[in-house]
């Protein structure tokens, strides 16, 4: 049984979507969707330092009004607090449709010990994936599933064997089947569960997917 409602649905269907025909092809909803849960899913599996690094920090810019957008202002406030202490590394895109700004930033190393600090006060903000929850219910008109999403795209005459469905179908999988599993760390065999199939081990920092937990970027589809 599919959760169309669920953060994470709503967000993969966002992603494909944007994927497909980048930012003019989503609404405003599925753009704040996309900024609030990917930034949400990053932080509470390995903190800001996993967020920086994973592709969801594409959106950085653009969470702290996706998290007050949904009603997180605290989580909104720390967010912009953190990218703050950050450098800017990199900027190749925007401003383009719903305000999008595409900037990489980078967490000096001089500063890498406090990025706890602003983890644990993310953690004690507001319960950003239950906001994001009424978020998609209070908007659903505006908020495709992936359902419709998948949909949408074979209207389009868009391939849906293409690599990008096969990943996000193979991601979707995945989490479904690991997301709060518990799993043993193969590096230094700490148990702990984590939001989805990738996570970071808590206890030495290591990243890598509970499906295929020895293959550490490789991803098979
Ligand atoms: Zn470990």
């Amino acid at each position: 049984m599919v959760d169309e409602d669920s953060p994470a649905n709503a967000s993969m269907a966002a992603r494909c979507l944007f994927g497909a025909f980048g930012p003019d092809g989503i609404t405003a909803e599925e753009f704040t969707v996309i900024c609030a849960a990917d930034l949400d899913v990053q932080v509470m599996n390995g903190g800001f330092r996993q967020y920086l690094v994973n592709p969801s920090k594409h959106f950085a810019e653009n969470a702290p009004a996706a998290l007050t957008e949904i009603g997180a202002p605290n989580a909104a406030s720390v967010v912009r607090e953190f990218l703050n202490i950050c450098t800017v590394t990199e900027e190749n895109l925007g401003p383009r449709s719903h305000g999008l700004i595409v900037r990489h930033y980078k967490l000096p190393s001089d500063r890498d010990s406090e990025s706890h600090k602003y983890d644990q006060r993310y953690d004690q903000a507001e319960p950003v994936w239950s906001l994001i929850r009424e978020y998609i219910i209070a908007n659903r008109p505006s908020i495709r599933t992936y359902a419709q999403a998948i949909l949408q795209l074979k209207a389009d005459g868009l391939d849906a064997e293409s690599r990008q469905h096969r990943h996000a179908e193979a991601v979707a999988r995945l989490n479904a089947q690991w997301a709060n599993r518990e799993r043993p760390c193969p590096k230094c065999g700490q148990l702990f569960r984590s939001v989805s199939c990738r996570g970071r081990c808590p206890k030495c920092g290591h990243t890598f997917y509970a499906s295929h937990p020895n293959e550490y970027e490789s991803f098979p589809w």
